[in-house]
């Protein structure tokens, strides 16, 4: 829903769109993260909150999105808590934050409940066939697989991944 590159103004636009549950779930989820020890940050590329630099419970795998904050568990190679921004390469960095801010657009569109139900049920019905962490979620999909560094997930093809179970049952 967000893969081709939006125009400047196109994402000024999106930016200022946003469902108060969407800002209000992005500060509760700042003040959690603050108060286990991370960093707070805007990154003004997107418009996002940013917290980094400590684990964070209830952020799942190397970060997750809580309406306009991004938690990040980014580590270096000592395994220490560090800020994506400094820690990837720019480029990198940015396709990580374009991922996260589709995430937002989720939950525009959807709700906070919505989304986090369908998140969840995606994940257990992908784990159930035998799908990789997030590899055959429709958000993370949608978000953009190799942008949000799901690097494991081969191909993406959803079929593919489901047929590796099939092929493990017969
Ligand atoms: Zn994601």
């Amino acid at each position: 829903m967000y893969g081709s590159r939006p125009s400047e103004s196109g994402k000024a636009v999106l930016q200022m769109f946003s469902l108060p549950a969407t800002y209000l779930l992005g500060i509760v989820a700042a003040g959690w993260a603050k108060a286990w020890g991370a960093k707070v940050r805007f990154e003004r590329s997107v418009g996002m909150v940013v917290c980094y630099g400590a684990f964070v419970p209830g952020a799942a795998r190397g970060g997750t999105t809580f309406g306009r904050t991004f938690i990040s568990h980014q580590k270096d190679q000592n395994g220490n808590y560090v800020d994506p921004g400094e820690y990837l390469e720019p480029a990198r960095y940015q396709d990580l934050m374009e991922h996260e801010f589709a995430h937002t657009r989720q939950y525009d569109l959807l709700g906070p409940v919505v989304l986090g139900i369908g998140y969840g049920v995606n994940e257990l019905i992908a784990n159930a066939f035998g799908a990789p962490p997030g590899c055959a979620n429709v958000f993370e999909r949608a978000a953009g697989l190799e942008k949000g560094g799901y690097t494991y997930c081969g191909e993406g093809n959803l079929r593919s991944l489901l047929r590796r179970k099939s092929a493990d049952v017969n």
